[in-house]
């Protein structure tokens, strides 16, 4: 049996961080499918459509890496791919108990299904897609941050 892993977020914008965990994670399962999610809680700086045209054009060497959109829960999507590994990264002290509470509601909605952590690098701990907008708001350099076709794109999106 293929071992599937997803990997969900917003991705608002892709950062070096994301593409760190989805490089590590695409060793170690078959196939992986980085999830962009559209969800009415959260206010985006791009459209769900150029959040997966970011991630594509960034992850297009990859062989076994797919890229798809869903607006709803992921274990829903999740059973629909038969996938039975959600995989999240973490960062901070900050992140483990919004990551605890939501990999334990998946377990509650669907058992089947596990939640795997994976701890982000050093070099890369302090990026999140937040950050990387509040330094493109106040015109800080982002080299290093995001892949470097994304720059333009982010500043073109702050300036409209
Ligand atoms: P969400 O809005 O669902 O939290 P994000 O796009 O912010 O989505 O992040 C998706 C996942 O990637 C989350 O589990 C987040 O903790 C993780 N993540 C984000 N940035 C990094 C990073 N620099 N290193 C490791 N994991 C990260």
């Amino acid at each position: 049996m293929s071992k599937i892993a997803v990997y969900p977020g917003s991705f608002d914008p892709v950062t070096i961080g994301h593409l760190d965990i989805i490089e590590r994670i695409s060793k170690i399962f078959d196939h992986v499918i980085v999830l962009t999610a559209e969800s009415s809680q959260k206010n985006y700086l791009f459209p769900v459509q150029e959040r997966s045209e970011f991630l594509k054009k960034a992850l297009e060497h990859f062989k076994n890496v797919e890229v798809d959109v869903f607006s709803g829960l992921t274990v829903d999507y999740m059973r629909k791919r038969q996938a039975h590994v959600i995989v999240r990264g973490l960062r901070a002290v900050a992140d483990f108990e919004y990551e605890g509470t939501l990999a334990n509601m998946n377990y509650r909605l669907a058992p089947e299904i596990e939640t795997f952590m994976i701890f982000s690098r050093p070099e890369y701990y302090f990026i999140s897609s937040r950050a990387v907008k509040e330094v493109a708001r106040n015109s800080g350099n982002l080299k290093g941050l995001v892949p470097d076709f994304i720059i333009p794109e982010i500043s073109k999106k702050l300036r409209g």
